[in-house]
């Protein structure tokens, strides 16, 4: 296992209904914490955001938070990250919170986590990255968006190839190493470009 990774964490700044996102959410930032990791995300308290955040830094790891200064009190600026970024306005957050990663995992969120789980994969079909993506399933909540981008390939819309960019599963212990085995920690980014 690769140590010293960076994974940007995307997720709802909500905890959602079925408790199994919140233990899921647990289980991801003490599994990136553990393995000698380090969490990038959003930088907020609330929701499964606080909840990622919270169980890297029980496990040792270091997090690095960005926020947006007109988000700082919105969403909670979690002040015990190790590296809290306050950051002009949510481009900023985006791309450095993209430049700060070796791999990108989205968890179960709202309209936020959907767009930027989507600019990231846009942003590797046009290989403005390298870098992998994981989509958590966890209990099914995205299997209605998968399907319908599954219809989106039917239609002629999306190649094969641009499904297979997206890494799928239900479980973050089968997930996460697959992105950590398959990040190019030493990848060139044009991130710079957009
Ligand atoms: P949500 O999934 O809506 O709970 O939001 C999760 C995270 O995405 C939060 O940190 C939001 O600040 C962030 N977010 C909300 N809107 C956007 C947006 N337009 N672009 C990027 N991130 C967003």
């Amino acid at each position: 296992m690769k140590s010293n990774f960076s994974i940007c964490v995307y997720c709802g700044s909500r905890p959602g209904t079925n408790p199994l996102f919140s233990q899921t959410a647990h289980e991801v930032g003490t599994w990136i914490a553990s393995r000698g990791g380090q969490l990038v995300y959003g930088g907020g308290r609330n929701g499964l955001m606080g909840i990622v955040a919270d169980a890297a830094l029980s496990a040792g790891g270091r997090v690095v938070g960005i926020i947006p200064k007109a988000l700082v009190e919105k969403e909670w600026a979690h002040t015990a990250c190790t590296e809290l970024h306050i950051v002009d306005n949510m481009h900023e957050r985006k791309r450095m919170m993209a430049e700060r990663a070796d791999a990108f995992l989205a968890l179960p969120g709202g309209i936020g986590t959907l767009e930027e789980l989507f600019e990231v994969w846009t942003w590797l079909q046009l290989a403005y990255h390298d870098k992998p993506i994981g989509l958590l399933n966890t209990a099914g909540y995205y299997q209605g968006m998968l399907d319908f981008l599954q219809n989106s390939v039917d239609n002629g819309f999306m190649g094969d190839w641009q499904m297979g960019l997206l890494r799928t599963s239900e479980s973050a212990a089968e997930l996460l190493p697959e992105l950590v085995e398959s990040a190019g920690l030493t990848h060139e980014s044009r991130l710079d470009q957009i």
